[in-house]
């Protein structure tokens, strides 16, 4: 890493590499420095901005966070929750065939999304592997989704379908993969970053630190446009808890029913719920009404 001048003066950075005390920011002029944040200081995350001025010729100090757009949690025991990235902006929830779909969690993760301000695409990824019997499945499950208002890609790797639409989707934004294991997150991840891969670890070889990028969380460019934020933690992540009001906010077909008698309802067993009442006349899709309740039981 060819060192940096110390000028004294303040500057702003992008998180490119978390490796818990040790990160990895890259300056606006597209420089990496390795850094660290003041002692007893907010920890940043990948994808945060910084400022940040030289402590030597090698390493820069954080001096501050800017205010994140967004974040994405884990929960740390039963009332904590840990950020792990931040300013992510789209997320990318990957289906296959196999490992079979869960609607149930395609809906989990479409309320972190909503809930945190992120747009949301669903990617059914091993496109090659559908058989013309199960066509109509998941054509009928991709339009479910697609008819709330998500954008649908069919993917496939070996075959290279889809590929293109995807990077377009990812140009301009700052977007992580999420879905069940299996479902080939890793293999679109390598193939969408490409060269930038080798850049990454260059990297890691010049923190000195030894650790490598398979368990540090990283924000890769994307050569076409774009950055994927990725790490197996990242992947992970879970919905942590959180008030019934924002589980509702997370259902964007709830928003567009007759209001409910009570400003506050929780759409379970209140008289004249609106919400319920389009699950039952099927204005709202039973199936989501029950990922609803079932996430009412478990986040709160
Ligand atoms: P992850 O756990 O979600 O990261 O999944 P991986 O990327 O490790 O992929 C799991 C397996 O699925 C690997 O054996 C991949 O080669 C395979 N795979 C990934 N994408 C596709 C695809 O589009 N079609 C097929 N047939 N296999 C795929």
């Amino acid at each position: 890493m060819a060192p940096v001048q110390n000028s004294g003066a303040t500057n702003r950075a992008r998180v490119v590499v978390n490796f818990g005390a040790e990160l990895l920011i890259e300056t606006t002029q597209g420089e990496l420095i390795r850094a660290k944040p003041r002692r007893g200081a907010t920890l940043p995350v990948c994808g945060d901005w910084v400022s940040y001025q030289m402590a030597d010729t090698q390493t820069a100090r954080i001096d501050s966070i800017e205010p994140r757009a967004s974040a994405l949690y884990r929960p740390q025991g039963r009332h904590r929750k840990r950020v792990m990235a931040a300013n992510v902006n789209q997320l990318l929830v990957v289906i296959a065939p196999e490992p079979a779909p869960d609607a149930f969690l395609i809906d989990r993760y479409l309320v972190a999304a909503e809930v945190e301000g992120i747009s949301a695409r669903l990617v059914l990824n091993k496109w090659d592997l559908v058989t013309s019997e199960q066509a109509p499945y998941y054509e009928s499950l991709l339009n479910e989704y697609e008819s709330l208002g998500y954008a649908v890609h069919r993917v496939s790797v070996p075959r290279e379908i889809g590929l293109q639409r995807l990077k377009e989707a990812i140009d301009e934004h700052l977007s992580i993969l999420v879905g069940q294991s299996g479902v080939g997150k890793s293999s679109l991840t390598r193939i969408l970053i490409a060269s930038s891969e080798v850049k990454v670890g260059a990297l890691s070889e010049a923190t000195g630190t030894g650790q490598h990028t398979t368990t540090a969380t990283t924000l890769y460019h994307v050569p076409s446009g774009g950055d994927i934020l990725d790490s197996p933690g990242v992947r992970d992540f879970k919905l942590w808890t959180m008030p019934i009001s924002d589980i509702a906010q997370g259902f964007i077909e709830f928003c567009s029913q007759r209001p409910c008698r009570f400003h506050n309802c929780t759409h379970r067993d209140e008289p004249e719920c609106g919400i319920r009442d389009a699950a039952q006349s099927g204005d709202i899709s039973p199936r989501r009404y029950e990922s609803y309740l079932r996430l009412v039981r478990e986040l709160t």
